[in-house]
């Protein structure tokens, strides 16, 4: 089958399961800006029904969610040019991850490893949901039969199951309805590291707040963070072989070059020698320089919650004109009665 029936279309979500840290805004909104920025037909959802596959207390979880939203505002994305909306507005993502329950295998799940990450050794404790995760994010991207998702290197795994979920619904109903969706991982900041384990990802969920830079810290808490970071006592490399097997300082270097929007190498080129006493500050100083406006911004829309609720709930309209015949030819095909 052909990818090329399916004309461009971009999806991606964003889970509000805390605040948004740095890894969330450089590994996928600031991506998200560019994509809708070429002109790229776009959706963009605040995934609250992935969000509460661990527990979320109901008086914080509207917060949370105007919060992610106002993020994707903040930076750049505009409902008009996109579609913006929480996802449980839009009855269809449910109704199609059920489909795709029955479509996926037990053996598939079974090698996600984000579930046995967030589950650790007590698996047995989590929710059904956290474990059929992919099946809804499967179900989001293929809803809008979206071709590409912008993500962060952590989600490649999820997308590719999308891909197996499009190619057995294709094959088992003989018909080509599905894409097959493309990952999309790339610039330098695909994977943002914890600031205090170069062998972790950065993430809003993670236990201490000295791990992460989230979007809404003040510059003194940016520069604190930045400064007690993890690093090894080298100066940076010249190339970026020299920051090989090191971790920590590959992040940092990584996360100057997003910002700045150049290349690890070029940051290098420029930084070649320089001890962490004169990198962190730097680094610190264009963090702020990039952050402070959108969390300005951020702050002035979470100021008027009502707003955002009426952009969501327009986005939520227009997403469900996409996804309400997208369901019914799916259920159609299965076979399921429709008065
Ligand atoms: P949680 O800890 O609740 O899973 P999270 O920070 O991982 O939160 P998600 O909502 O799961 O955020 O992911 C939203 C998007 O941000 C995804 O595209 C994901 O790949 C991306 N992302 C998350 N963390 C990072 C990171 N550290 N570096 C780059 N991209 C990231
Ligand atoms: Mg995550």
């Amino acid at each position: 089958m052909s990818d090329s029936q399916f004309s461009t279309r971009v999806f991606s979500g964003i889970k509000p399961s805390g605040g948004l840290t740095l890894g969330n805004y450089l590994g996928a909104i600031k991506r998200f800006v560019d994509w809708q920025e070429r002109g790229t037909d776009c959706i963009f959802c605040v995934v609250d029904l992935h969000a509460i596959t661990v527990w979320q207390e109901p008086s914080e979880l509207p917060g949370m969610t105007r919060e992610v939203a106002a993020g994707y505002l903040a930076a750049g994305i505009d409902p008009e040019k996109s579609i913006l909306f929480n996802q449980s507005q839009v009855h269809e993502h449910a109704e199609l991850a059920w489909i795709f329950n029955c479509v996926a295998r037990v053996g598939w799940m079974n090698r996600m490893t984000q579930f046995k990450e967030k589950a650790g050794k007590n698996s047995e404790k989590e929710s059904l949901g956290l474990y059929a995760y992919p099946s809804l994010m499967a179900a989001d991207i293929l809803l809008y039969h979206a071709t590409h998702v912008p993500v962060g290197e952590d989600q490649k795994q999820h997308v590719e199951l999308t891909r197996d979920i499009a190619a057995k619904f294709n094959h088992d109903y003989g018909t080509e309805f599905f894409p097959l969706t493309e990952p999309v991982i790339d610039g330098p900041a695909t994977r943002v590291m914890n600031l205090r384990d170069g062998s972790k990802k950065m993430s809003k969920s993670g236990q201490s707040d000295m791990e992460r830079i989230n979007m809404t810290d003040d510059a003194d808490t940016i520069a604190k963070k930045f400064k007690k970071a993890r690093t090894d006592p080298e100066p940076l490399p010249e190339t970026m072989e020299g920051l090989k097997e090191r971790p920590e300082a590959r992040n940092l270097v990584d996360i100057y070059a997003s910002l700045s929007d150049r290349s690890s190498a070029e940051v290098l080129r420029d930084y070649a020698g320089a001890g962490w006493g004169q990198f962190k500050p730097a680094l610190a100083e264009l963090a702020v320089e990039k952050l402070a406006p959108v969390a300005e911004e951020m702050r002035r829309l979470m100021d008027d919650p009502a707003e955002i609720d009426r952009t969501l709930a327009r986005g939520a309209e227009r997403a469900r004109a996409i996804a309400a015949p997208i369901l019914a030819k799916t259920y159609e095909t299965v076979g399921l009665i429709r008065g």
